[in-house]
């Protein structure tokens, strides 16, 4: 089933009875060639990937929950290529000129929105530091905007301007940044990769990973073993827990990331807009509640919920900023687990365990990255070689200390990224 203008005013004229289940409910089959683990996001977009790209057909994505029930669900939908350090500059680019084919690719609305993003700078010294992002987002051939104050303030005029901590200097605005509706990404992949003939498990739990020799050889789940020549590890905040089923310990902390968004209100946000003197981000969606976050909970936890110290440090940063954010009531707030690694960096490599691979660290930046991990992990699945955008993102480095991506300068501590 293809979706076209035309279908939409057939189906609505004729009771909107021809739409069919995105994609089968199988039950699983006793072997694949490639068994993933977790059915978020990067796993979708990894398995969709595979076929569309390597031809590989008989794979099985296994979700404990349901599809889209995960951070793939819960986060704040920026999508973003404006990273500094070599290693993310290039994957993040990969990812972004995908962003851009996307829809017509899946033949699925996604809402990507190239609304663009304005990193907010209040001094002379982060002003300096913003220009030299900016310098090499260009040079990785990507687009920024040094704005100055009187700039700024023709485009987002509602900012607090003259405050007397955190005055605005101005942004560094790249406009090809933006949003997409999140749960529709995890569909349109979904939908995508069961088209190609990938066996999407929902309510599949793995229990353990089956190897034999240093050899993978399958999982066992509540559903029952199944036997697989390769399994890819991709369970976001749940990433320690199911590589301990391999007896590995990766390093990785999982933290707690909290949302909120607030009535409907007319348009008044066009762009995403972060903060630069606390934890603060915010745009407004398409039915328009503003959405906005902060920092993590200073915790480790695998809890998808928050605590209020976080919220009332939000909820102050939000106000410094934007006062009229006073008027808004909050209508919802959740939580997301985030897989985070040392460096603030992704973690897309193979494992000492032959046949055994692993996708995890998304920090709290994984959904811009959802179609560029998918590619980069499945060229690597597919043919055992590094997919040009991402030669970086090794697990070794964590042991060896070289090659480490540490974009924001913070040092080894999880929670500091
Ligand atoms: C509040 C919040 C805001 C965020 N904002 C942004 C943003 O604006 N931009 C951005 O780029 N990123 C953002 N993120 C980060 C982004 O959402 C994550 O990095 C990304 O979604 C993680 O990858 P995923 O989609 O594969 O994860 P998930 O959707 O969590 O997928 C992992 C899946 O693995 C499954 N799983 C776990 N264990 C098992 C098991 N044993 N067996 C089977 N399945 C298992 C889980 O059920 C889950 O569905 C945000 C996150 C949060 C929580």
């Amino acid at each position: 089933m293809r979706f076209s203008g035309l279908r939409v005013l057939k189906e609505g004229l004729t009771g909107n009875k021809g739409w069919r289940p995105h994609w089968r409910d199988p039950e699983p089959k006793p072997e694949y060639d490639i068994v993933i683990i977790g059915g978020g996001g990067h796993g979708l977009s990894t398995a969709y990937y595979l076929a569309r790209d390597h031809g590989l057909k008989n794979i099985a994505v296994l979700e404990r929950g349901y599809i889209g029930g995960g951070n793939i669900g819960r986060n704040t939908t920026i999508v973003r290529a404006n990273y500094f350090l070599q290693g993310n500059s290039e994957f993040y680019s990969h990812s972004l000129k995908l962003w851009e084919g996307l829809e017509e690719d899946l033949n699925y609305n996604v809402m990507h929105s190239q609304r663009g993003i304005i990193n907010l700078f209040h001094s002379d010294g982060q002003r300096d530091a913003a220009a030299r992002r900016g310098n090499m987002m260009i040079s990785q051939g990507d687009d920024a905007i040094l704005l100055g104050r009187e700039e700024l303030r023709k485009m987002v005029p509602y900012l607090n301007f003259d405050d007397l901590r955190f005055p605005l200097y101005g942004g560094l605005y790249h406009p090809r940044g933006g949003t997409a509706r999140h749960d529709a990404v995890a569909w349109g992949y979904a939908r995508g990769a069961d088209q190609r003939g990938v066996d999407l498990i929902q309510n599949c739990e793995v229990t353990g990973i089956d190897i034999e020799n240093g050899k993978v050889k399958g999982v066992q789940t509540v559903r029952g073993p199944i036997r697989a020549k390769k399994v890819a590890m991709v369970a976001a905040g749940r990433s320690s827990q199911v590589a301990a089923m391999a007896g590995m310990r990766l390093p990785i902390e999982s933290h707690i990331l909290q949302a909120f968004v607030t009535e409907g209100l007319k348009p008044v946000i066009d762009n995403v807009i972060t903060f630069g003197m606390g934890h603060f981000y915010i745009s407004q969606s398409d039915k328009g509640g503003l959405v906005f976050g902060g920092d993590l909970d200073f915790y480790a936890s695998y809890a998808a919920r928050g605590n209020l110290p976080t919220v009332e440090h939000v909820m102050e940063a939000g106000m410094a900023l934007m006062p009229m954010i006073g008027k808004a009531k909050v209508l919802r707030s959740w939580g997301g687990i985030m897989d985070m690694s040392p460096d603030g960096s992704p973690i897309i490599d193979k494992t000492h365990i032959d046949g055994l691979y692993v996708n995890c660290g998304w920090n709290y930046g994984g959904f811009k990255a959802v179609p560029g991990s998918g590619s980069v992990f499945a060229h690597l699945i597919a043919t055992g070689n590094y997919h040009p955008a991402s030669t970086r993102h090794r697990l070794d480095r964590f042991r060896t200390g070289r090659g480490i991506i540490d974009e924001e300068g913070k040092g080894s501590q999880h929670n500091l990224h």
